[in-house]
């Protein structure tokens, strides 16, 4: 088996530090096992995703090192790239799930959703969706569909419920009952795909072998799985790293200061310092040895040495791994390099 792994991120802002460690663990997992890595845009949210994010976090890739194989700017036999050009794709496997008996249009529209989900609310249930339009027949549908706007399209949960579990690479054994998800949206009524079903296409599509992202997404996996189940399609591996939080243990958000790898350029860290302490956040090679360039990385990283406990981020730390890859630097680069920066600022 090829190992293709892939890096997804969501263009509306610049490469945080979550987002460039797990760009940065699927680049090395990718190194270690001689396989592909991915750079996939998901772009399909048009009110949030801009060509700058878009640029900024290409930038910010190309400054720690991490060169994609495939992805925007290089092509592949899988692309495109950007969600936002897959739309057929979508549109295909849509049909074929509703085909399948396993999605099927949804007519209620926001008022009567809101409405119904203030009502659950106030009778002390966990708001979701009371699965109406699935006992639609056929030719209520037709009618609907001929006399309105366009619906979306939901996933049909199994009718009794199912395990959906998985052997996490980080984690081990997660396991979740259908019976807590809901009949979910695969594409919304303005067309475009939901991300959990424009992933799990794409996944499939890209023939990605090992999902490896921020533990944020545990909740999406099961409904993922679900979609896997319904196509009969393969199942990656799924590696969920920890969340990393800031010093006073709340997760690491821009209150704790700088957050975007450039911001870290711009006050004086190395790339080669940011890659060193990013592989750090939450991985360790044998609990001793602490610095690495990304060269070593590339022959020494291992998945499952992954740490799920969260991951604390320590600036004296990243200003301590950064001094020792300074004075590593032979002393021409060094001044060519400390140049360069005061020229830039
Ligand atoms: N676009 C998603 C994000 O940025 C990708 C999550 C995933 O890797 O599946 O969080």
């Amino acid at each position: 088996m090829t190992v293709r792994v892939r890096f997804a991120p969501s263009p509306t802002g610049h490469l945080h530090v979550g987002g460039a460690r797990t760009a940065l663990y699927n680049y090395l997992f990718a190194r270690v096992m001689g396989g592909t890595f991915v750079l996939r845009i998901e772009d399909t949210d048009a009110e949030r995703s801009t060509d700058a994010s878009v640029q900024a976090i290409l930038n910010g890739m190309r400054w720690l090192g991490l060169t994609w194989d495939e992805g925007p700017g290089v092509g592949g036999a899988y692309g495109p790239y950007f969600q936002t050009e897959r739309r057929a794709l979508y549109d295909e496997y849509a049909q074929r799930l509703e085909a399948m008996g396993r999605a099927y249009p949804c007519f209620c529209t926001p008022e009567e959703l809101e409405a119904r989900r203030t009502e659950q609310l106030a009778r002390g249930e966990d708001p979701r969706y009371d699965g109406r339009c699935r006992a639609l027949s056929v030719e209520e549908r037709a009618a609907r569909r001929a006399a309105g706007p366009r619906p979306a399209l939901r996933f049909a949960r199994p009718e009794v419920a199912e395990e959906v579990a998985w052997d996490d690479v980080v984690r081990g054994r997660v396991s979740f009952s259908s019976e807590v998800l809901d009949d979910f949206v695969l594409v919304r009524s303005d067309g475009l795909p939901t991300y959990n079903f424009a992933c799990v296409v794409d996944d499939v599509g890209m023939a990605i072998t090992h999902v490896i992202r921020g533990d944020d997404h545990i909740s999406n996996t099961p409904r993922q799985l679900l979609i896997y189940r319904a196509l009969g399609a393969p199942l990656p591996l799924f590696a969920h790293a920890s969340m990393i939080l800031g010093p006073d243990g709340k997760r690491l958000s821009k209150r704790h200061g700088a957050t975007s790898v450039e911001a870290f350029g711009d006050l004086g860290i190395l790339p080669e310092g940011m890659v060193n302490f990013l592989a750090l956040l939450g991985w360790a090679l044998d609990g001793k040895t602490e610095l690495f360039t990304l060269a070593e990385l590339e022959k020494v990283f291992a998945l499952e040495r992954v740490n799920p406990n969260p991951a604390v981020f320590d600036t004296a730390k990243l200003e301590w791994v950064n001094a020792q890859h300074l004075k590593r630097l032979d002393e021409s680069d060094r001044v060519a390099r400390v140049l360069d920066w005061l020229a830039a600022h």
